[in-house]
């Protein structure tokens, strides 16, 4: 088979190191990728928000399946686009992309169709005064507001005072980058507990866990100070016990998945669903159209099954009958940055101690750019170390053993990658 990858980020790289070694792969080629997607495919300069010009791609080096990685071209519709032209592709169609591409859209679906999450009420821009009056008189804090749209992580707010709410207001509103995505607002109960993420592969009628992890979004250690991107990941997360991971299923995924297809948006693809675990169960707090990064570089290594069979299999609807097999063991996955992300930071460093790094561990690229020979960071979080072992505790100790190998000028990491998981344990 030939595949065509879309994106550039740790999340691609991972996919693409996975796809790499099925036996089903004749040609794997990653657009635009990075330094890393090139050790384990070929890299190609194309935009992805050229439909057409990926299209010429696709016909003209006969691909047999396209991924999508990231969620901008699943929500502008290029499923829609490639499977009118008669190719397969793994990844949801617009219509059903919008369970994350509107907040709006997830939280209706979620209500009709009696999925646990927060209350919430919604708000046109027209109708912010109304909003502000609703939270007054409500007046339970903190209070989430949250743009509509995509919004790259930065449309969400969690308020703890009237002030904060009337700065938020204003700033949805008046700042050029989130007022298109916050035409819309939704205003959201607080929900308390500890987040956790399930990843589901669906064809659109069969729906299958793949695993659990948990994500570590703040910057600071403790999970404090300003939001990133993901500053690490591990899986699985033990505050998913055999119980919570029954009731996920049962009360959130097939719900979900056959509410979609009833609804005739029948959901292909991965289904991230990112949930708190409250005292009353777990309860989504969004939903994703694509694998969620960086915990997908703590997944996906995990696979015994063949990613790119189950990739092929979903995108044809013939799941049924497909096994995911995982190989029991922890994973974590540490990301090291440049200092100053997420905020400004130098990039061009030379990474050095790359090549000293265990075969058992994995270097997922995502910041990175290759420069005369050398290995440069380019980017805010540059790469990440996955690291295994048979508890999460050794799964942690392996990772940062690796993680000291790799040295640039003003690196950035996180020591406690994990450190929350190991809390379950211990009761
Ligand atoms: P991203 O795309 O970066 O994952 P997003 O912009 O889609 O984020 P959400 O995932 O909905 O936004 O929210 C971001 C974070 O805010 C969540 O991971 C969670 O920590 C917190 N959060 C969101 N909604 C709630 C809520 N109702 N109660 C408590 N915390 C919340």
């Amino acid at each position: 088979m030939n595949v065509l990858l879309l994106g550039s980020g740790g999340r691609e790289h991972a996919l693409a190191w996975c796809i790499n070694k099925s036996e089903k792969l004749d040609k794997l080629y990653i657009a635009p990728g990075n330094p890393g997607t090139a050790e384990v495919g070929t890299n190609v300069d194309l935009s992805l928000s050229d439909f057409e010009e990926i299209l010429d791609f696709i016909e003209d080096q006969e691909i047999d399946l396209t991924v999508v990685g990231p969620e901008k071209p699943l929500v502008d519709g290029i499923v829609d686009f490639l499977e009118q032209k008669g190719h397969k592709v793994f990844g949801p169609s617009k219509k059903a992309a919008q369970l994350e591409g509107s907040k709006k859209f997830a939280k209706e679906f979620m209500k009709k169709n009696r999925i646990p999450t927060a209350d919430y009420e919604t708000f046109t821009q027209d109708e912010y005064d109304e909003a502000f009056e609703y939270i007054k008189n409500r007046d339970e804090y903190p209070v989430v507001l949250k743009a509509d749209g995509l919004a790259g992580g930065k449309g969400v707010f969690i308020c703890e005072t009237e002030e904060d709410v009337e700065q938020r207001l204003n700033q949805l509103k008046e700042d050029s980058k989130l007022s298109d995505a916050a035409e819309t607002l939704v205003v959201e109960e607080f929900m308390k507990g500890e987040e956790a993420s399930v990843f589901v592969l669906s064809d659109g009628q069969t729906a299958k866990v793949i695993h659990n992890a948990q994500d570590h979004k703040r910057i600071g250690e403790g999970d404090t100070g300003l939001n990133t991107g993901g500053m690490g990941a591990y899986c699985p997360a033990p505050v998913v016990t055999n119980e919570i991971r029954h009731r996920i299923e049962k009360e959130i995924v097939l719900p979900t998945i056959s509410a979609m297809l009833l609804d005739d948006m029948p959901y292909k693809g991965i289904l991230y669903c990112g949930l708190m675990i409250t005292d009353k169960g777990p309860k989504v707090v969004e939903f994703n159209c694509r694998f969620g990064d960086p915990e997908c570089q703590a997944v996906v290594p995990s696979l015994k099954t063949d990613l790119l069979e189950l990739m092929e299999a979903a995108a044809k609807g013939e799941l049924a009958g497909h096994e995911i097999e995982l190989d029991n063991l922890y994973r974590c996955c540490v990301v090291i940055a440049s200092e100053g992300y997420p905020k400004s930071y130098e990039a061009g460093k030379v990474i050095e101690g790359l090549n000293r790094i265990s075969v058992d561990a994995n270097v997922f690229h995502a910041g990175t750019v290759s420069k005369d020979g050398e290995i440069l960071t380019d980017g805010g979080r540059v790469l990440s170390i996955v690291g295994a072992g048979e508890t999460l505790q050794d799964a942690i100790k392996n990772t940062y053993a690796e993680v000291r190998k790799v040295t640039f000028e003003n690196a950035y990491y996180r020591s406690d990658i994990g450190v929350k998981g190991l809390a379950h344990l211990d009761e």
